[in-house]
Order: structure tokens, then C-alpha cells, then sequence
């Protein structure tokens, strides 16, 4: 077989929950800020999940990660109407597919006191389970110092870091003041656009995401730790990757693609079993050159732990079609409930 090969890559932010939100019916009105966006399209979705959609959606992101040589997902989860057991239902999709998957589940104060409850209830339960998780937590501008408390306690208890978006827009402007003397360096930092200030933990860079949501540029070369996400898009970290060099030398037009390569594979150091994994890739060489001019390039091989659960005829697992079939199903569905709300 022809190509390099490569450890796996690992998808440092991700929503598996949002898979389905491809072709969703249009918001009420157009959102014309951030916190629009989340009112009117992502709050909109994530109510009407129930586990039946969350598991579809979970298998379809699992596949196209695969499909992307993406072995190891750092997934933040929410679906305020089904939380108990949601994190199982993730990770148990995952399994099926044979994709590795870091689970959490946001908590935040939008759906009252009771909602905070049962997503620490969800984050404590399934971490105590002993499957790889961190505790979840939305974004400051959700979060009573109460609740972030609360959070921050049972990470402590856990032993675990907290994953949270930080300073995605202009609105969470002050979570670098609110998160000051809380984070450590096991803790993952979602976008950090307008961050303020350095804070311990590894920032997740998701230059799509920013692009799709114009919440501007936050120089992500300016923190020491930078892996990269997709924030729900897919989970084709080549093309993230791409991206995030683009704009590196939109800003800079001395950049270099090693920069935003170094960030590609710090995502190793959120789940380091993926350096078992093996990708041959339809291309050569693997090298950030090359990479960031060279579109299409896939997998033809995929072996997790020394198994193979990607060959040239696809996922060896699952039968694919019948996960997109279900995918199709399934989403229909859940926009039917999106307009039931
Ligand atoms: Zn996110």
C-alpha cells in the first residue's frame, strides 16, 4: 500500500451532538451576534435531542472522523432533555465504530438550578464509571459563581480537568477575570477569541467554527498550548488544519505551516494512546507543507490499538449506509421537535 503513515489525529473539540444539524430548518429570525446564534439555532437544537438522536449522531461523527483518519475525539456534550446516561450513549457509539472518544457534559445555569444539577450529576456519574472523561462546563456567561464552584469542586474530587468554552466572543469578554486562579493545566479551553490574559490548561483552536460564526481572530499563537477542534464540524482535522494556517498568515504573512502542525498534533497530549494508532494516508509526504496545499487527502487504512477500523472499502465495523440511513431518519425527527418547541 502506498502512502506515509502517521499516529492518529485527534479532534480536541467537538460537539457529536450537532452532526445532524446539517440542512436544519432556518432560525425564527436571523441572529445577528453570538449570543443570537446559541439562543435561535444551537440552544433550539440541543432541546429537542432525546438519546435516540444523540446515539445517530454520535455514530455518523464517529464515521466521518474515521473517515477523516481522526481516532480520538474530545467530544462536549448537551441535550438538556435527555442528560442521565447521554455520556454512555456516546461513548458506546464510538465504541461500536472503534473511534476513542474524551466525553464531558456542559454544564450551565440556562436551563435552572435543576438542569446544573443533573448535568454534574451526568459529568460525576459517568467519570465514575472510569471511562476517559473531563467535567463539563458551558461557557462563564451561562455559569453562577455557584455553579462554577460546584464545577471546579467535583473536577477536584475527580481528579479530572474541566473542558469550557472560554472568551468565544466578544460576550464572555470577562472569563478570563471569572477563570483567573480557577484553571489548571489539565483543564481544556474552548476558542479563547477574546481571551484577556494566559491561564494554565490547553487552549482549543476552531478556525472554522470562528469563521462561521464571525467572532473575529484570537492570534491562538500567542498562548503556549494550542491543539485544534472542529467545534461540530466534521472532524477533518487535515482541512482544520489548513484553515487554522491560513488564517495564521492572514494575520501574519510571515507564518509558517509548522506552527499551526504543532497545534494539529499537541491534540496527542489530550488522549496519548492515540500515538498506538496507525493512518496510511493516500498521500505523501505527511509534512505541513504539503498538507496545508494538498486538498482531499483521506485515509485508505485506519488501525486503532492494533485493530483495523478503516479499510479501503471503509469502516470495518459498521456498515456505513446503514449509519447514514439512520442519520437521515433520525434527523428528520429531530427538526420535527425543533419545530414543536
Ligand atoms: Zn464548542
Amino acid at each position: 500500500m502506498t502512502g506515509a503513515t502517521s499516529a492518529g489525529l485527534v479532534n480536541a473539540h467537538h460537539h457529536l451532538y450537532s452532526t445532524l444539524a446539517r440542512g436544519m430548518p432556518a432560525p425564527s429570525r436571523t441572529p445577528t451576534t453570538f449570543p443570537e446564534i446559541l439562543e435561535l439555532v444551537w440552544w433550539r437544537l440541543d432541546r429537542a435531542l432525546d438519546l435516540e438522536i444523540v446515539r445517530a449522531s454520535a455514530l455518523l461523527g464517529a464515521v466521518e472522523a474515521l473517515e477523516a483518519g481522526t481516532t480520538a475525539i474530545v467530544d462536549h456534550h448537551s441535550s438538556p432533555n435527555a442528560i442521565d446516561g447521554s455520556l454512555d450513549v456516546i461513548a458506546d457509539a464510538c465504541a461500536e465504530v472503534g473511534v476513542r472518544v474524551v466525553c464531558c457534559y456542559e454544564v450551565t445555569d440556562r436551563n435552572g438550578l435543576d438542569g446544573a444539577k443533573a448535568g454534574l450529576a451526568e459529568n460525576e456519574r459517568f467519570a465514575r464509571s472510569g471511562r476517559p472523561a473531563f467535567v463539563g462546563a458551558h461557557a462563564c456567561t451561562t455559569l453562577s459563581d455557584d455553579t462554577l464552584d460546584a464545577v471546579c469542586g467535583l473536577a477536584a474530587d475527580l481528579s479530572a480537568g474541566v473542558h469550557i468554552h472560554v472568551a468565544e466572543a466578544v460576550s464572555d469578554a470577562g472569563a478570563g477575570a471569572r477563570l483567573d486562579g480557577r484553571t489548571s493545566d489539565d483543564w481544556l479551553l474552548a476558542h479563547c477569541v477574546h481571551l484577556d490574559r494566559p491561564l494554565p490548561g490547553t487552549i482549543a483552536h476552531n478556525p472554522r467554527s470562528n469563521l462561521n460564526n464571525a467572532v473575529g481572530y484570537g492570534r491562538p499563537a500567542r498562548f503556549e498550548r494550542v491543539a485544534l477542534g472542529t467545534d461540530g464540524i466534521g472532524s477533518d482535522l487535515f482541512e482544520e488544519f489548513a484553515l487554522a494556517y491560513a488564517l495564521h498568515r492572514d494575520d501574519d504573512v510571515t507564518a509558517v505551516p509548522s506552527v499551526a502542525w504543532e497545534w494539529l498534533h499537541a491534540g496527542a497530549d489530550l488522549v496519548p494512546e492515540v500515538a498506538d494508532d496507525v493512518v496510511t494516508w493516500s498521500y505523501e509526504p505527511i509534512d505541513p507543507w504539503h498538507i496545508a496545499y494538498t486538498p482531499g487527502v483521506r485515509p485508505r487504512r485506519v488501525e486503532i490499538a492494533g485493530d483495523c477500523v478503516l479499510d479501503e472499502d471503509g469502516p470495518t465495523r459498521v456498515d456505513p449506509a446503514a449509519i447514514r440511513a439512520k442519520a437521515r431518519e433520525q434527523a428528520q425527527r429531530l427538526f420535527a421537535r425543533m419545530d414543536d418547541l
